[in-house]
């Protein structure tokens, strides 16, 4: 049997919460409005990754589909001298495929499954996994389509994790709905885009905001096994610490 490992987020406090970090064979998702971090948290988890498994890590490579242009190998390079680890290894240990439209993401599965079989990669990115959904349907006519294509894609995820011992990390946008603050207490009705097909394969859902002066929080949403507690946060040119 396949052991699942945790992968450190870089923050001591975030981990702790997390008991641990983000988990292989399951997919996590961190959500909050723009600059709060999430492409940042990613960034950092793609060199925590690659890293011991007494730092943190988890001696693996790393996939990322980056729909929005986001990827930044200098901040990847900023990041590992942080944790002494050579820039250049670490940046070509991270195997980045640009997705197109959501089609495309959907296609992109089928060479992560390809390069997965190798046994050595340990974390999936996915920054951001619903921004190519929302621009290819768009309407509430289509939107019943939409979470069609959208859970084939996170069923097809949530077998890749599982089968080949990976952390999938995926980032998603928030829509404000007011309304909603009763139904998600404590979130200000900020809630996760995606509707419950994304919520349903999310199994760890993390908020972020943004706190007092550069502080970040982030805080555990509907998790099974960790309590709903919040961490706090900051970015530097290190990535993501306490
Ligand atoms: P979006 O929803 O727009 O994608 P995001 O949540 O992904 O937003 P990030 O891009 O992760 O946001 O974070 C942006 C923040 O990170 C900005 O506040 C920026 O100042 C900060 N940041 C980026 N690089 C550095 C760095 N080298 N040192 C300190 N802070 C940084
Ligand atoms: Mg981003």
């Amino acid at each position: 049997r396949k052991q699942c490992m945790k992968i450190s987020t870089g923050s001591k406090q975030l981990d702790t919460i997390l008991l641990g970090g983000f988990e292989t064979m399951s997919i996590s998702e961190i959500y909050g409005e723009f600059r709060c971090g999430k492409t940042q948290i990613c960034h950092t988890m793609a060199v925590m990754a690659q890293l011991p498994r007494e730092m943190g890590g988890a001696e693996g490579k790393v996939a990322w589909i980056d729909t929005e242009g986001t990827f930044r190998p200098e901040r990847i390079a900023q990041i590992a001298e942080r944790f002494g680890v050579d820039p250049e290894q670490a940046c070509d240990n991270i195997c980045v495929s640009r997705s197109l439209n959501s089609e495309h993401q959907y296609e992109l599965l089928d060479v992560l499954a390809f390069n997965f079989c190798s046994g050595e990669y340990r974390l999936l990115v996915i920054d951001s996994v619903m921004a190519l959904f929302r621009t290819d349907y768009s309407g509430r006519g289509e939107l019943a389509e939409r979470q069609q294509a959208l859970g084939q894609f996170l069923k097809r995820l949530a077998a890749l994790a599982e089968e080949f011992n990976v952390c999938v990390v995926m980032t998603n946008q928030v829509q404000s709905d007011p309304g909603a603050s009763a139904l998600f207490s404590g979130t200000d009705g900020r809630k996760p885009v995606g509707g419950h097909v994304l919520a349903h394969a999310s199994t760890t859902r993390v908020l972020l905001r943004k706190g007092r002066g550069e502080e970040r929080v982030a805080k555990i949403i509907d998790s099974p096994n960790c309590p709903e507690r919040e961490a706090t946060y900051i970015i530097t040119n290190g990535g993501i610490s306490d």
